[in-house]
């Protein structure tokens, strides 16, 4: 068995002891007079009260008065239990007679529980005289006397007196005719008790709507508009349920008092469809998304056709509508709780009270709920209960957001970091790719291609620093500056290739006399070579040329042509001098090497200044 029908079963045990129609067969017997005075007596009035249903064609149908009736009408006694007729077209009369058996003249109420009726008279007998009183939702709401949600007829008994008391009630719909007695002292106690708790109910709900629309203003967030509006039509059906739309709202519209009930109903189901469609974050082109599209048209539809249709049909599709709705909307929560949505869940929670409150409507819609009061307040509690868990629901899709939102911002900051990281380590290999193809550019920047040696650019930087050192430190520095002889003959003989080859034994064997580490071999011109060589002084420069000079000359090469070819060179030495400059020491060395072209070449000449 489903929870839901248990909890059906138990609530029809509990709230239906005087349930269903009394007994027609009853015996004919005459009504006995409620002694006004006794408390006991008036708190088990219906054991006091006798009715007649007259369907319709009976003549006490269309009797307007009790005047009217057949003398041998079959009043059948209530035996104690509730008056309640459900979905009938019936005129019923209703039958009591009171007496005041105190010394005292006193006034009593005699109260009828049940705001929603469409017509009543109360026709009210005493020695000589009979008082009437029309009202009912088919009249304005002054018409009732006594400015109160449900209908109050005072009876003033002097002392000994018994008033007869006849009601003629006609309703469409369901019908309840709950009577009590009571004192002034008592209305007034009972009224003040209910108004509180009322007063909290409605108190609670507005400040709930109120606050969701404040939410909605602030954040934009459709759902907290719709929250508001489904609160506001919850407690504008309740209100007008509770008889107050008509005591309050409008109280000289009897088309509104009596289509205000399936009105606010259809609004109800139509608010309940537009706030679960948003709250549940049904994704469009779902069948659940058609599903409430196709739903808020029909709640739209149904609101229309309590313009058109009479009462009794429209309160019955409205109810079909509203328990349709509540039924789909918990189907589609619980798919959107399946399909991983967390807040689905309270607000399957919420539904659920709310499907027992729409069972409470239902039953007392149609008559199979006696107790108006336990009736209002049961559903105040389902409502109340929904309202609560449906504002949890909320706060747990808030806070659902909310961790998701943290948890996009937190994986975009990561992925931030290593995409940071792996850039700056992309850049950092880029870097040091970049500095060794700079180390080779200004490598291949500074040498000779050719032979290898430095070339004239590293004689320009290096040459002025190795001077300044020199002044600075006091050291020496020399230059010689070597030249190939005749060497344009060679390429005229053999040809440029072998020159280049010639230039490149030139250059190995540089290398090999320029032992020191700080000694330099540049190629600074065509087949013009220059040795910088410091710490070294001018004798020491000779030294090496000559040697040079000496192992070139004794060194042959392979012509193409296999003929035995031997280079000479010619070197011009200088050292620096004190107060000399860079250009002056290569023009010394310059001039020392001219001489030794003109001394015959093969040779390794000093500077003049040098020598001196
Ligand atoms: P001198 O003894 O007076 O220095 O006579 P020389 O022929 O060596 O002097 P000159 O300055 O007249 O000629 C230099 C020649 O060196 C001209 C050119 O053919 C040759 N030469 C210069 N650079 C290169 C080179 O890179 N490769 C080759 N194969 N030959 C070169
Ligand atoms: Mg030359
Ligand atoms: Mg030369």
């Amino acid at each position: 068995m489903s929870p839901v029908l248990r909890m059906f079963i138990v609530l029809s045990l509990v709230l239906f002891p005087a349930l269903a129609t009394p007994d027609p067969g009853s015996l004919r017997i005459g009504c006995q007079t409620l002694d006004a005075t006794d408390s006991g007596a008036r708190h088990s009035l219906m054991q006091y009260v006798c009715f007649y249903s007259a369907p319709p064609g009976e003549p006490a149908y269309d009797a307007s008065e009790p005047g009217q009736l057949p003398e041998d009408l079959a009043w059948t006694p209530a035996h104690g239990r509730d008056l309640v007729f459900s979905a009938t077209r019936s005129v019923y009369w209703v039958h009591l007679h009171i007496r005041n058996s105190g010394a005292h003249r006193s006034l009593w109420y005699l109260k009828l529980d049940y705001p929603l009726l469409d017509e009543i008279t109360f026709w009210q007998t005493g020695h000589d005289t009979t008082e009437s009183l029309v009202t009912g939702d088919q009249h304005p709401f002054s018409s009732r006397g006594i400015d109160y949600r449900y209908f109050l007829l005072p009876v003033t008994l002097d002392a000994g007196e018994t008033h007869s008391i006849t009601l003629r009630v006609h309703s469409s719909g369901a019908l309840n005719v709950p009577l009590s007695l009571e004192t002034p002292a008592e209305i007034i106690a009972g009224s003040n008790h209910l108004t509180l708790a009322h007063g909290l109910f409605y108190g609670a709900l507005l400040v709930f709507a109120v606050f969701n629309l404040l939410l909605f203003f602030s954040s934009g967030t459709v759902y907290y508009f719709y929250n508001a509006f489904y609160m506001a039509a919850l407690g504008l059906f309740l209100f007008a349920m509770g008889g107050f739309a008509n005591q309050y709202f409008w109280s000289n519209s009897t088309d509104l008092a009596n289509t205000s009930i399936p009105l606010s109903l259809s609004l109800c189901a139509l608010a309940m469809t537009l706030f679960g469609r948003s709250f549940l974050d049904v994704s469009p082109g779902t069948t659940s998304e058609t599903a409430l599209k196709t739903q808020a048209w029909l709640c739209v539809g149904f609101l229309a056709l309590t313009f058109v249709l009479p009462y009794s049909k429209t309160i019955l599709l409205n109810t079909v509508l509203t328990l349709a709705v509540i039924s789909s909307l918990f189907i589609i929560a619980a798919i959107r709780w399946k399909q991983g949505y967390q807040p689905a869940l309270w607000y399957l929670l919420a539904w659920l009270v709310m499907l027992i409150g729409g069972l409470i409507y239902a039953l007392a819609a149609f008559g199979y709920l006696t107790d108006f009061l336990a009736r209002e307040a049961l559903m105040q509690i389902a409502v109340g209960g929904q309202v609560i868990l449906l504002n949890y629901a909320m706060v747990q899709r808030w806070r659902l957001l909310n961790e998701k939102l943290l948890a996009v911002e937190h994986n975009a900051r990561t992925e931030l970091e290593f995409k940071v990281h792996e850039r700056t380590a992309q850049l950092r290999s880029t870097m040091r790719e970049l500095e060794k193809a700079n180390r080779k550019l200004s490598t291949l920047s500074l040498n000779d291609a050719l032979t290898g040696l430095h070339n004239r650019r590293h004689l320009d930087t290096i040459f002025p620093e190795l001077c300044a050192e020199a002044r600075r430190t006091g050291h020496t520095l020399s230059l010689a500056l070597v030249d190939a002889d005749h060497f344009k003959r060679i390429n005229d003989t053999w040809g440029h290739s072998f020159g280049d080859t010639c230039l490149q034994f030139i250059a190995e064997m540089l290398s090999r006399h320029v032992k020191r580490p700080r000694d330099i071999a540049i190629r600074f011109g065509g087949e013009e070579f220059a040795l910088l060589l410091p710490g070294t002084d001018a004798s020491g420069a000779r030294n090496v040329c000559n040697a040079l000079l000496a192992d070139i000359a004794n060194t042959p090469l392979t012509a193409p042509d296999g003929t035995e070819v031997r280079i000479t060179l010619s070197a011009g030495i200088a050292s620096l001098a004190a107060g000399e400059n860079q250009d002056q020491l290569f023009e010394r060395a310059d001039e020392a090497l001219y001489a030794a072209k003109t001394e015959g070449r093969n040779c390794a000449l000093l500077s003049q200044a040098t020598e001196a």
